[in-house]
């Protein structure tokens, strides 16, 4: 909206980034990817990450909720979508006149999908989701049977895909992810002695994808590694990927803040000698965490900075100790500058929290764009 347009601090989308990690994800499994655009595009933004993963021939899209499913539709987005989420009935003649795929997660579901399916005298496509540790959506493997055979036979539906979901995939050295992929393999057996034509297979999330080849089978569904960030930042990338998103502003006020007065709400923070502060237009209004009070830091200048005192809704204050800082000077919060970086993974570490949280925390009151 114009209104926030010419807002200092903005959300900058390296859309060169993101082609380059779908080619290097790509080169590194050697199967279709299924890029994840939930959650709005992990804070990078639905529809203009859409076009361009569509314009770079990405396979499939994938998102949570069958709204972000529609948006997607009315932006013009033509490539097969899947709505990963569970569905209400209501809904479901929604997906088919969408022509979004279905996640199927009971055969109570099925029953309604078909339902709706036969009332609208148009098939659905579904993926069956299969339980295999999560315990979240889906039928547990091990009593999948009647579920699978059920969907094989349906009439009403196009059976495209069956997938499960990976609890443990960012740890490496955990046995999960194994257990996970024999349970995936018993599902999709029932599947082999009817006869039947294998649906797509697909269970690696980002982990999966970075950690264990065994899930990549016949497509993959990266999230956060597609944005170039790691799931868990401690883990090794085995892939070189780019991030996309950069996270910047402008200082809008400068001031000596006399030694011994505090800053802030709460004046949880005071120097012991005079020292220069810095406004930096951005809080956790905006999605920027709390917890970076007196924790985090920006970059001004090619030198990092420490955020002192509270971040507040709208604003939050760094010591630039003896240094030189002008109004309207760069301000980065997560990206490069003279030849530092900030990386989402570092803020999450310092925010106590993981990468996902904060990208995706990072609201609409922050303007994006895209180079
Ligand atoms: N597949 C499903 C079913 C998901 O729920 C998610 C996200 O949570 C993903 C794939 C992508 O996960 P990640 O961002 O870890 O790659």
């Amino acid at each position: 909206p114009p209104a926030v347009s010419e807002r200092p601090t903005r959300i900058t989308v390296d859309l060169d980034n993101l082609s380059h990690n779908l080619r290097a994800i790509r080169a590194h499994v050697g199967v279709p990817v299924m890029g994840i655009v939930k959650a709005n595009a992990y804070g990078h933004g639905l529809v203009p990450v859409a076009l361009h993963l569509q314009a770079q021939g990405v396979e499939q899209l994938g998102v949570a909720f069958v709204e972000e499913g529609i948006a997607l539709r009315r932006a013009g987005i033509t490539a097969p979508v899947l709505v990963l989420g569970g569905i209400f009935g209501p809904q479901v003649a929604q997906f088919i006149a969408h022509d979004l795929e279905i996640t199927v997660s009971s055969l109570d579901k099925l029953r309604q999908v078909e339902a709706a399916a036969e009332a609208m005298g148009r098939k659905a496509v579904i993926h069956l989701k299969i339980d295999t540790g999560m315990e979240r959506i889906g039928v547990h493997s091990y009593s999948s049977k009647s579920f699978v055979e059920a969907a094989v036979a349906s009439k009403w539906c196009v059976l495209k895909g069956i997938y499960s979901h990976l609890a443990c995939s960012d740890d490496p050295s955990s046995d999960m992810t194994g257990k996970q992929v024999e349970r995936f393999h018993d599902a999709c057996a029932h599947i082999e002695r009817l006869g039947a034509p294998m649906p797509l297979r697909h269970l690696a999330n980002s982990g999966g994808v970075l950690h264990f080849p065994q899930t990549w089978l016949d497509m993959v569904r990266p999230g956060i590694v597609l944005y170039g960030v790691l799931p868990d930042p401690a883990s090794q990338c085995t892939i070189d990927v780019k991030p996309a998103m950069s996270l910047r502003s402008q200082v809008v006020y400068f001031k000596v803040v006399k030694a011994g007065n505090p800053v802030s709400y709460g004046a949880t923070w005071r120097s012991d000698h005079d020292t220069r502060v810095v406004t930096v237009p951005i809080g956790y209004g905006d999605g920027f965490p709390r917890s970076l009070s007196s924790r985090g830091s920006v970059l001004i200048r090619g030198h990092r900075y420490p955020i002192v005192g509270r971040v507040c809704m709208d604003q939050f204050m760094v010591d630039i100790g003896g240094d030189s800082a002008f109004n309207e000077d760069d301000v980065v919060l997560i990206g490069e500058q003279g030849g530092d970086a900030i990386r989402a993974e570092d803020v999450a570490t310092l925010a106590g929290t993981i990468p996902y949280e904060i990208l995706v925390g990072l609201n609409d009151r922050i303007p994006r764009e895209y180079r």
